[in-house]
């Protein structure tokens, strides 16, 4: 029976220091600020900014909300954007994803200050990762490596799998994992033999988004299964992109969905904010 990686509590630790370095930074005058802007009302972007700030305020980080609606322009939206790269009490920016398909989202993200981009999809940033010389890792995957490093596990010269090639989740991960030394695979929706390849896996990530994607008979005995998935089941319920109760079974090491990877993403946010206000007052 695989162990559980218990996000909540790497997650909680993670938060504990942030808010500890926090409290020294006020001290010294400074407080991290982040600002989140949210266009239109779909409600699963309502309930993650929701969490970001209230994230925030439990670490002491000022936040800022910019709820704008559907109707916003590109125009309004870039201008917003070019006040929070001004404003001195804000060091992060992020722009909750997805934007209304009339806005383009590639602009916005282009239009942030890179050293404001707590997100880490400016590419400048992406091209900071991609060489290795980074500073800011992206929330998700970053939170995947605190989790794999949080149980000890060595990534060097492990067969690594990450299912899923999004600029968000599935790229940088596999970026990350190779920084870690891993020999890295990246399957998506036209690669061939999927499940022989899952198979060759000792570190497993999925990111689908596909309930119960990744069935038994696609793990390694033995290998880490990371599931970023956040799908529904059929009967409305949260699940993963990992069949978990069979999975479990096999692996050495699993995420739960939820309180698995999910905590991390924002406990990450929080960690970038710190290093941006950080760097934005030249506190190294
Ligand atoms: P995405 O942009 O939709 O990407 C999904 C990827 O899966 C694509 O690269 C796609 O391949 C691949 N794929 C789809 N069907 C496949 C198949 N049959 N076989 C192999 N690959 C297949 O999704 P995402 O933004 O990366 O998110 C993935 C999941 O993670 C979602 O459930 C999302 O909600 C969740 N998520 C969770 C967090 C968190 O904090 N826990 C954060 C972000 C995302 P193609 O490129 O070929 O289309």
């Amino acid at each position: 029976m695989a162990k559980l990686i218990d996000g909540k509590a790497v997650a909680a630790e993670v938060r504990a220091k942030v808010a500890l370095e926090v409290e020294e930074l006020t001290r010294n005058g400074v407080v991290p600020g982040l600002a989140v802007v949210i266009v239109g009302d779909d409600p699963a972007s309502r309930t993650y900014v929701n969490n970001k700030k209230k994230a925030c305020a439990q670490a002491g980080i000022y936040s800022e909300e910019y709820a704008l609606p559907e109707t916003t322009s590109q125009e309004e939206l870039m201008t917003l954007i070019q006040k929070l790269n001004l404003k001195k009490d804000i060091n992060g920016i992020l722009v909750q994803s997805p934007l209304p398909s009339t806005l383009d989202e590639e602009a916005v993200v282009e239009a942030i200050n890179p050293e404001k981009d707590v997100d880490a999809f400016h590419p400048s940033n992406v091209g900071r990762i991609m060489i290795g010389n980074f500073h800011f890792l992206p929330c998700t995957p970053a939170g995947i490596i605190e989790l794999i490093n949080s149980e000890q596990i060595d990534i060097t010269g492990k067969n690594c799998v990450v299912i899923g090639r999004s600029n968000i989740v599935g790229k940088p991960m596999a970026m990350l994992l190779l920084h870690h030394n891993g020999t890295v695979t990246i399957c998506h929706s036209k690669t061939r033999n999927l499940a022989e390849i899952c198979k060759n896996a000792d570190i497993l990530v999925a990111a689908v988004g596909k309930p119960k994607f990744v069935t038994a008979d696609m793990v390694k005995p033995g290998a880490v299964v990371i599931d970023v998935g956040m799908d529904r089941d059929m009967d409305g319920k949260l699940c993963g992109d990992v069949d978990f109760v069979n999975v479990e079974k096999i692996a050495s090491w699993i995420t739960p969905v939820p309180g698995g990877v999910g905590p991390m993403t924002i406990a990450m946010l929080l960690k970038n904010t710190v290093v941006a206000a950080r760097r934005q007052n030249g506190i190294l």
